[in-house]
């Protein structure tokens, strides 16, 4: 856990930004969304520490391992919530999904304006969505999912023209132990079936 519980100990402390592969002028993707790559300055450990074990809940369940936190302005976890899509024959059972109904019904309202989406994986297109309807401020995630991600893969959402809110996005934090513990999950599977 983190000393400070603090995720921005400086926020002037600017990291790079990087604009999304292939993101270039002159064709077809969508404008970047402006996303942060491993910030070699910042200490986000509060919220991905308990994403982290949310996430290892759901592999004790026999779901895919992903675990996600929603903190408040002031990096307090308000709620959290690992995968049930298998627990509860619910497709869209996606822990960033649950933890942000969690919250919103938390706070007896459907903005969460200042609030912190901390998720082991980059969402998928349909938790983004969520993020932006839900108006979340800031999203950090751990691994990055080529495959099934929606921020800076598939549809980038929120590099879209269309989107109307678009959370500050971190990912890569913890990249490495995050994508182990998700590698392993499939590989045991594999194993077993
Ligand atoms: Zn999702």
């Amino acid at each position: 856990m983190c000393s400070s519980g603090t995720i921005f100990p400086n926020h002037n402390e600017t990291p790079m930004h990087v604009p999304p592969s292939g993101a270039s002028q002159g064709n077809a993707m969508p404008p970047p969304s402006d996303i942060v790559r491993n910030p070699g300055g910042l200490r986000p450990c509060a919220g991905m520490d308990l994403a982290l074990s949310e996430a290892r809940e759901a592999a004790r369940n026999g779901e895919v391992p992903v675990g996600a936190v929603i903190l408040d302005a002031d990096n307090r976890p308000i709620a959290r919530a690992s995968n049930r899509v298998e627990a509860d024959h619910d497709a869209s059972a996606h822990a960033e999904l649950l933890a942000m109904r969690a919250a919103a019904r938390a706070r007896g309202t459907t903005r969460l304006e200042d609030c912190t989406l901390v998720v082991t994986l980059e969402p998928c297109p349909m938790c983004a969505a969520a993020a932006v309807h839900f108006r979340i401020r800031r999203i950090i995630f751990g691994a990055w999912d080529p495959k099934g991600g929606g921020v800076d893969h598939g549809p980038r959402l929120f590099g879209q023209p269309a989107c109307l809110h678009r959370p500050e996005t971190i990912g890569g934090i913890r990249e490495r132990e995050n994508s182990l513990m998700l590698k392993e999950f499939f590989r045991a599977l594999r194993h077993h079936s």
